[in-house]
């Protein structure tokens, strides 16, 4: 992401996020203030529904502020997991705020005493939250589409439950007014049960970020089409995915023909990673493992030695048929079906005593006695 668009991206956050505070403020004080005057236990629930929105808020904007910074030495994937822990934390408050209301909602309905019925400002303090909430729901969610920001669609929804929570408090303090006298109360329950539902549908998605939780099946699969369409890749397996706010990171080995030289293999991976950042949006990274032959099963070629060991012996041999060290000139092994294969170039080296075809027999037997000898090619060099 480029410098601009990532403070640019903070600015709108930051605004929308103010702006929904500052309404979320002045409509807490009201509601609680009217619902005190006017004794509605509904009313004070909503208000401090509204108040504990204003907490939310500025953990948005704390983690927007913090969750934008580009990634440095300490934190390599970036910082946005401290919009999702943020997001943990508010949801555990909502329904710590959800559990009282209702408590003592349902201490007041038990307790005996005369409810006392609600006076009819209530009514139209709630119904004018009602208006207002859902008109903050149409401002954020259309900012949150645009930065595609789940904290921003989770506030969004937020406003809109809260809408809905008002809603509700009308139908208590209107029924309470009809001359059911429970109906407040029970609105008190029915509001602090959706303050309850928003912070399980944050927490539980932040949760589950948290624990690495992949990309469901359907993106999984949209990922292995785009991988398998590229010129190169015969399979590929091992995809792993987790995400990190907004982005997401994958990890995936592809299978290239077995043959190729280490930089196609590094072309093809590279074309994957090019490819999928491309038609994926939100990822931020793919390491892509390029393997050449399938090694979900078994790995039957990772405990043969390493170069080192063998071109010495292949030099050494090379030097016993041709009697000249300058005989060997490059060989290239390929580890396969755990057996290596040789390609081996030779050159007369200007000599022009050397035959190379009339020891070929002889060395080619010597370099199939090596342990794990697959197939030998031997190429001349003119
Ligand atoms: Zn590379
Ligand atoms: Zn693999």
């Amino acid at each position: 992401m480029q410098q601009s668009t990532e403070s640019s991206d903070y600015a709108l956050t930051r605004r929308v996020t103010v702006n929904g505070g500052i309404l979320d403020f002045a409509l807490g004080v009201l509601k609680i203030l009217v619902g005190w005057i006017a004794h509605s236990q509904s009313l004070v629930a909503d208000g401090i529904h509204s108040l504990s929105d204003l907490a939310t808020d500025f953990m948005v904007l704390l983690a927007a502020r913090h969750g934008s910074r580009a990634a440095d030495d300490m934190h390599p994937y970036g910082h946005d997991r401290i919009e999702t822990l943020a997001s943990v934390v508010l949801a555990t408050l909502l329904a710590i705020v959800a559990v009282g209301i209702a408590w003592s909602a349902v201490a007041r309905l038990l307790s005996g005493e005369p409810l006392v019925v609600p006076g009819i400002l209530a009514l139209v303090v709630a119904a004018f939250s009602a208006i207002l909430k859902e008109g903050i729901y149409h401002y954020t969610i259309r900012a949150a589409r645009k930065l595609n920001s789940r904290l921003l669609t989770a506030n969004a929804w937020h406003s809109r439950s809260d809408a809905l929570s008002s809603l509700v408090v009308m139908a208590g303090v209107g029924g309470a007014l009809l001359g059911i006298e429970w109906a407040d109360a029970a609105a008190a329950i029915g509001v602090s049960a959706m303050i309850l539902h928003v912070a399980w549908s944050i927490g539980h998605e932040g949760v589950s970020e948290l624990i690495d939780t992949g990309l469901d099946e359907e993106q999984r699969v949209r990922i292995r089409d785009t991988v398998l369409g590229i010129d190169g890749v015969r399979d590929m397996h091992e995809l792993r995915t987790r995400r990190m706010g907004a982005g997401v990171f994958a990890d995936l080995h592809v299978h290239v023909p077995s043959a190729v030289s280490v930089s196609e293999g590094h072309r093809i991976g590279d074309e994957v990673y090019k490819r999928l950042t491309k038609r994926f949006d939100h990822l931020n990274d793919v390491v892509v493992h390029v393997d050449c032959e399938d090694d979900t099963e078994q790995r039957p070629s990772s405990n043969l030695p390493l170069r080192n060991e063998i071109e010495s012996t292949v030099r050494q041999m090379v030097n016993e048929v041709y009697g000249s060290k300058n005989v060997f000139r490059r060989l290239t092994l390929h580890y396969l079906g755990g057996k290596i294969h040789f390609e081996l170039w030779l050159t007369r080296a200007d000599d022009a005593r050397i035959d190379l075809d009339t020891g070929s027999d002889a060395l080619r037997r010597r370099l199939e006695r090596i342990a794990n000898a697959g197939s030998v090619t031997l190429l001349a060099e003119i």
